[in-house]
């Protein structure tokens, strides 16, 4: 749009004159081609003739094979001698229809024809001259510049179109001609603000670095006494994690210059632009050493080596190819460090993880409580918060948020603020960007009493299982406003991160996935399509139980059949190792666990029936409930009673916890 605006303004006249030639031609167009009035007659050869002999005609003006003339008095003509026959004229027309029987026939007073140059006619000047028709010859009289722009003119408006196509081309991929430059974004030192106070959590990850940055502004002390330096940092860890921020706060705190390039920008329209945008990253960086020359998304280029199965790989190793050589290509005393971010470093080539590649390797974890704490306290410096928020419980809620969810929360919750016109944010709006962050906006969504009391009981059942199964998470929250994708909600808070699970917390989460579906069986008489989620996430986790956990009944095996990465290629060449025996036996085992779980929740719930009513129907009046209405409704949680019914030949794995 604004591209269009900035031609016209360029050449205002282009297009008033282009127009002003084609209204011009059109005019001249219509004027000579149309039967100048409607007593021209437009004649047959033969018609013509008809009427010499009939000594109606006066008159003649040959040009080439075109003949016009003048009758000697108007005539009316028959069909047959018109090439256009008029329709009130016509024999035919007044055939068909009385109503025309009575129409006037026009009257003719000249009339134009074409004679038959390939042919010829002899007898023509002759048979004028018997019948005493003055004739009059004119040469071809169309003037000079029309037959020029008649004839130029389609060639003229391809070339237009031509130029204006290139135009258009050009400036979609403008610097087509530079495209071996690289890309990349350098920031200055001053313009890198972001320092290590902007990232919480990652204490090790930065502890590393900090490493990096003293030996980027003090390189003198590290060349003295010999050391060899980090010559690439990779920062794995999963997405959000703040890989890319804190790349950006070591340049920040170290004030050097930050080349950036995310490495999809390195493949490109053309083959070979990869090659050689690393070429020119790498001597641009080197010209402004001390610096860092930053990498993102390694994996886009990095992936191992005739692995993938498509067919852009040449242009992806050739790139890479490149990468190494100038990795290898600067030696220890140039002060140029190279950090890239990846979350899948499993994939990355052998041959960059190498010693004297990327050979230092900092994992950024997602953040723990008092992590999360942190990065929730960073992005809400700048959000007037009320007197209720309590970073701590919301950390403590947020189990299992990236720095980036958690970011995105404090902007959210400030949105909702504003939204319910608040002039703090304040706790309730924490908890609904919770909500709205974990499972999507509240939906309007009209249940029928019918499918609410349904609702009501799934997560009555779940709730109810996870107050009374002693090593479940506590529920937190139960509700059955719809929302996301799910039309209640159980949520549950672990007290702390787990990063090891027992046996017996894993089973008792099954049992509180299975307490939806259960409750619908005993209450509504059958199970809905409602607990489908709660059935695919079940299966899974009994899945992962018996195949990597060795929680089975089989021995003490893992049987990782890398499921996760099927389109990488590399896996694929590598078969299931173990036999169809052991499939069969570990699905056995799947369902085994799986009733064993069903039975044991049904047997809870069948006991517990009145407080599964009670809690039911204080859902369908209340919507929500919070852990303490929860309370009051089933007592304190059991916790010394153990409810639940162990697998025989499985003994009980202690808490590691
Ligand atoms: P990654 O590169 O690991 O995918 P980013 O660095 O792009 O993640 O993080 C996205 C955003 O999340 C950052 O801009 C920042 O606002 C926030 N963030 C992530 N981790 C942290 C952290 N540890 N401390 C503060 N903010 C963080
Ligand atoms: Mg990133
Ligand atoms: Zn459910």
């Amino acid at each position: 749009m604004t591209e269009v605006k900035k031609e016209q303004d360029q050449s205002p006249h282009f297009n008033g004159l282009w127009w002003l030639v084609l209204l011009g031609l059109i005019i001249w167009n219509l004027t000579t081609f149309w039967p100048h009035n409607q007593t021209e007659a437009a004649l047959t050869y033969s018609g013509f003739i008809d009427q010499v002999v009939q000594n109606h005609v006066a008159n003649v003006v040959i040009q080439e094979s075109q003949i016009q003339g003048e009758f000697t008095d108007p005539q009316a003509l028959p069909a047959e001698d018109l090439t256009i026959p008029d329709v009130v004229a016509t024999p035919t027309a007044t055939d068909s229809g009385q109503s025309t029987d009575n129409a006037q026939p026009i009257l003719y007073d000249s009339f134009i024809t074409v004679f038959p140059e390939s042919v010829g006619d002899p007898q023509l000047l002759p048979l004028l001259e018997s019948h005493d028709v003055i004739i009059q010859a004119q040469t071809a009289s169309t003037p000079w510049f029309v037959v020029l722009l008649s004839n130029g003119f389609p060639f003229l408006l391809m070339l237009v179109v031509l130029y204006w196509m290139g135009r258009q081309a050009a400036q979609n991929q403008k610097g087509i001609f530079n495209f071996g430059q690289s890309k990349a974004r350098q920031y200055e030192e001053h313009r890198v603000e972001v320092t290590f106070d902007d990232v919480a959590g990652a204490d090790e990850a930065k502890r590393d670095l900090q490493e990096v940055v003293d030996f980027l502004r003090h390189p003198k002390k590290y060349h003295e006494l010999g050391a060899r330096i980090p010559r690439g940092v990779l920062l794995a860890g999963p997405p959000g994690t703040g890989k890319t921020l804190m790349a950006r706060a070591v340049a920040g705190e170290a004030g050097v210059p930050f080349f950036s390039l995310s490495a999809s920008e390195f493949v490109e329209m053309f083959v070979g632009v990869g090659a050689s945008r690393v070429r020119d990253l790498f001597q641009r960086a080197k010209a402004a050493s001390p610096s860092i020359v930053f990498i993102d998304e390694l994996d886009a280029v990095g992936r191992r080596r005739g692995a993938g199965l498509g067919a852009v790989n040449d242009e992806r190793e050739q790139t890479l190819n490149q990468l190494l050589v100038e990795m290898d290509g600067f030696d220890e005393h140039q002060e140029l460090i190279l950090m890239a971010a990846s979350n899948r470093p499993d994939v990355l080539d052998p041959a960059l993880l190498r010693p004297g590649r990327f050979d230092r390797r900092i994992v950024v974890n997602m953040p723990d409580r008092s992590g999360r704490q942190g990065i929730l306290r960073i992005h809400t410096r700048h959000i007037p918060l009320a007197e209720d928020v309590d970073l701590d419980l919301l950390a403590r809620t947020t189990t299992g948020f990236s720095g980036a969810d958690l970011a995105n929360l404090c902007n959210e919750s400030a949105l909702i603020a504003a939204r319910n016109e608040h002039e703090k944010v304040s706790m309730t709006d924490f908890e609904e960007a919770v909500d709205k962050v974990l499972l999507g906006g509240v939906r309007p969504l009209l249940l029928d009493p019918n499918e609410r009391r349904i609702v009501a009981f799934h997560e009555a059942g779940h709730a109810l299982v996870a107050w009374y199964t002693p090593l479940a998470d506590p529920v937190h929250k139960v509700t059955i406003i719809p929302r996301g994708r799910a039309l209640g909600v159980t949520e549950q808070v672990p007290g702390e991160d787990h990063y090891n699970y027992s046996r017996g917390y894993l089973i008792a989460r099954l049992a509180v996935m299975l307490g939806g579906r259960t409750s619908e069986e005993l209450m509504i008489g059958e199970p809905t399509t409602g607990a489908e989620n709660d059935l695919v996430e079940a299966t899974r986790l009994a899945r992962r139980m018996v195949t990597r956990w060795g929680m089975g009944s089989l021995d003490a095996m893992a049987f990782v059949n890398d499921e996760e990465q099927p389109f990488l290629g590399y896996e694929l060449a590598r078969g299931q190792d173990f036999s169809e025996e052991t499939a069969a036996h570990i699905d056995h085992d799947i369902q085994e666990l799986l009733h064993e779980r069903h039975t044991y929740v049904r047997e809870l719930l069948k006991k517990r029936r009145n407080k599964l009513i009670e809690l039911a129907d204080t859902l369908l009046q209340e919507e929500t409930i919070d852990q303490n209405e929860l309370k009051n409704i089933l007592g304190s949680r059991p916790l010394a009673e153990v409810e639940q019914i162990p697998l025989a030949s499985k003994p009980e794995y202690a808490n590691s916890k």
